[in-house]
């Protein structure tokens, strides 16, 4: 199954527009550097290549055909948290006909007022539309939302498409594909890189797998939420590169939080070291943006703590799965779920300094 990544030509050098989890994902997959893509195929993860690379890089002015088919049917969102809010609202703002459907009804209010239209259940929203898009918070409610009493699954039918983009692990991207593919509809996995700030700009980065049919005719409706997209072969590859990345990315913020204290108290400014990182080989927008209010014991909420340790929880499940030794994402998880036993979960994940100050303030 060939590898392919395509990337809107737009302007990223602007630090806000930059996500922390986009730009952990950037650095593997920044497209001037395709030939990172040349490597090796995870060879611990499984003996047959997961994919094929065919390098591809996708402009406004693209040939690629997928992406000029304008997706014109009507389109489910269900799940409208940080992420799924604006996602579905720049889907409305881009003139597509919009069914909405949360748990809580008060967060459809927003994009009802913007035109969409609600539904009273995820069947109801797949019954009434073409594509399915779902964002939830973790596999428990993925698999709630899709399979349960009243979920997408009993309005789904041939013809139909399900695009599940929430965190989850393999096993749940797979229950999910089957449970959809037996009604005859199509499945496409499709988690996201990228944060708040990239969700509002349409900035996402998306990591699909499935049915190749559908991604195809999905394209127009990706490009309006992100600025590139990676199809990855068959359901499971999405989840598994989530989650890598995202074990990256819990373990560098750790790593940072570290830095920071370490560099306090031993009576150097912070603010300089976050400038210091940010001109030297280890910058990352993620230092750049978070660092000045982490100092600062500020956490405005982009990517919750509690979601941050979903991921390494289900990365460290992944490794185990193949034997692969992650002991730096091990001790990783263990900071955040410190960070959640002090009640941080919903704040920003950049709060998991928090659990390295109080450890310090015990052993002192
Ligand atoms: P969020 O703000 O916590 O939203 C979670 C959504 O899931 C809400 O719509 C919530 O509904 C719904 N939900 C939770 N439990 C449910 C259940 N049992 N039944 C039905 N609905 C349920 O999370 P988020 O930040 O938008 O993240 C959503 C997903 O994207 C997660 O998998 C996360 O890991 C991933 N992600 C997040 C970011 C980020 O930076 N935030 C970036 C990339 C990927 P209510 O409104 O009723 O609670």
């Amino acid at each position: 199954m060939p590898f392919t990544f395509l990337s809107k030509a737009k302007p990223t050098n602007n630090i806000d527009n930059l996500s922390s989890t986009a730009m952990a994902l950037c650095s593997t997959f920044c497209p001037r550097i395709p030939i990172n893509f040349r490597a090796k195929p995870i060879s611990s993860f499984t003996s047959k290549p997961l994919f094929s690379l065919s390098f591809k890089v996708y402009s406004s002015q693209a040939t690629d055909a997928s992406s000029q088919d304008k997706f014109t049917g009507r389109v489910g969102f269900l799940g409208l948290g940080i992420m799924g809010s604006p996602m579905a609202q720049n889907l409305i703002k881009a003139g597509c006909d919009v069914t909405v459907w949360n748990r809580t009804k008060s967060k459809c209010d927003p994009l009802i007022s913007l035109g969409a239209k609600h539904g009273s259940s995820p069947e109801e929203v797949a019954a009434n539309c073409d594509v399915t898009f779902s964002m939830l918070a973790d596999p428990e409610s993925a698999i709630d939302v899709a399979c349960g009493k009243n979920g997408a699954v009993s309005g789904m039918g041939p013809g139909k498409g399900y695009v599940d983009v929430s965190t989850v692990d393999v096993a749940t991207a797979k229950l999910i594909s089957g449970h959809i593919k037996a009604t005859g509809a199509s499945f496409l996995e499709a988690p996201v890189s990228g944060s708040k700030k990239p969700a509002e700009d349409g900035q996402l980065i998306f990591l699909t797998a499935g049915d190749r049919a559908l991604y195809d005719s999905v394209a127009s409706l990706l490009d309006i939420m992100g600025k590139s997209r990676f199809y990855l072969g068959e359901v499971g590859n999405g989840a598994a590169m989530k989650l890598v990345v995202n074990m990256i990315m819990g373990s560098m913020m750790a790593s940072f939080s570290e830095g920071i204290l370490l560099s306090k108290k031993v009576g150097l400014d912070p603010n300089v070291l976050v400038e210091v990182v940010s001109q030297g080989a280890i910058s990352a927008p993620m230092f750049s943006v978070k660092g000045p209010p982490m100092v600062k014991s500020q956490y405005p909420t982009a990517f919750p703590l509690k979601h941050q340790q979903k991921d390494l929880r289900l990365a460290l499940g992944l490794a185990e799965s193949v034997s692969q030794s992650t002991p730096i994402a091990a001790a990783a998880n263990e900071l955040y779920k410190v960070a959640k036993s002090y009640g941080l979960s919903d704040e920003d994940f950049s709060a998991v300094i928090e659990a390295l100050k109080a450890k310090s303030h015990n052993t002192v």
